[in-house]
């Protein structure tokens, strides 16, 4: 398979510089900093029609993303069982 040729690109939210893969240039560009805190208007983007940057030299932002939304998807749950084992030890 050849190698995407990859362009640069600013982000379509912040301007800050990334790089997008050629063959997507038409679509939306967000930086993983913005994708964290996802704006309504990048919610009625489709599917396939933002660009998003995750490339390895945003691990760091991206690993930090990954948590953040682990944590909320455990603090519902976890929130509920304190509160019902609570109400069993009154
Ligand atoms: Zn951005």
């Amino acid at each position: 398979m050849p190698k995407t040729e990859s362009a640069k690109t600013k982000c379509d939210w912040c301007g800050k510089e990334m790089e997008c893969p050629k063959n997507r240039l038409a679509e939306k560009q967000v930086c993983i900093k913005c994708f964290t805190d996802k704006t309504d208007e990048m919610e009625k983007i489709p599917v396939g029609k933002l660009h998003i940057d995750l490339r390895i030299d945003n691990f760091h932002e991206l690993a930090e993303f990954m948590v953040n939304s682990i944590d909320e998807m455990v603090e519902l749950p976890t929130a509920k069982f304190y509160r019902t084992k609570r109400r069993k030890l009154k």
